[in-house]
Order: C-alpha cells, then sequence, then structure tokens
C-alpha cells in the first residue's frame, strides 16, 4: 500500500495504544460521512476541512468510519 502513497498518513492512537486511527489525508475529500457515522465522535475537521481524531481514546474499534468512508481515506486497528 505504502507505493501507492504520496504522503504519510497521519497517525492517531488512544492513549493505551490499542487503538489506531489513520486518515490518509490526500484522499480525504472532507465529506463528514464518518464524523457524522462515528457512534463516539472521535473525529472532526481539522483547518484544512479534512478529518482527524479528536478524541481517539473514545475510539471503540467498530470500523464504521472506514467502511462508510467512500475514499478509503481512514483506516483503523485494534490491537487484540
Ligand atoms: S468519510 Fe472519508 S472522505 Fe469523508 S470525511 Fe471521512 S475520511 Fe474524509
Ligand atoms: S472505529 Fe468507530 S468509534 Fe472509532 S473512529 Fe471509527 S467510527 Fe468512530
Amino acid at each position: 500500500m505504502k507505493k501507492f502513497l504520496k504522503e504519510e498518513p497521519q497517525i492517531y492512537f488512544s492513549n493505551d495504544n490499542k487503538k489506531i486511527i489513520k486518515v490518509i489525508k490526500y484522499f480525504c475529500k472532507g465529506c463528514g460521512i464518518c464524523i457524522h457515522f462515528c457512534p463516539k465522535k472521535v473525529l472532526d475537521w481539522d483547518k484544512d476541512f479534512k478529518v482527524f481524531a479528536k478524541n481517539p481514546n473514545d475510539c471503540i474499534a467498530c470500523y464504521l468510519c472506514e467502511l462508510m468512508c467512500p475514499d478509503f481515506a481512514i483506516f483503523v486497528e485494534k490491537e487484540k
């Protein structure tokens, strides 16, 4: 995947490092679908109108954002 990326993803960790949210900013068109559907209000727009993880500690790793993003711009990982 890395060779297709023009820039490194933005990476947001929960405090216990067990949940990781990755945003590929240049894929994100700021549509807000993930922000709207996140059940824990983890996500928000940044100053560039791209998504960022405002509250990564609240993420429950439901993967809804990842599943709903039409542009494959957000990914969630959960350490087992
Ligand atoms: S759904 Fe995808 S494209 Fe839309 S704001 Fe979220 S990350 Fe960006
Ligand atoms: S995995 Fe679920 S809780 Fe975590 S940011 Fe995505 S939608 Fe929100």
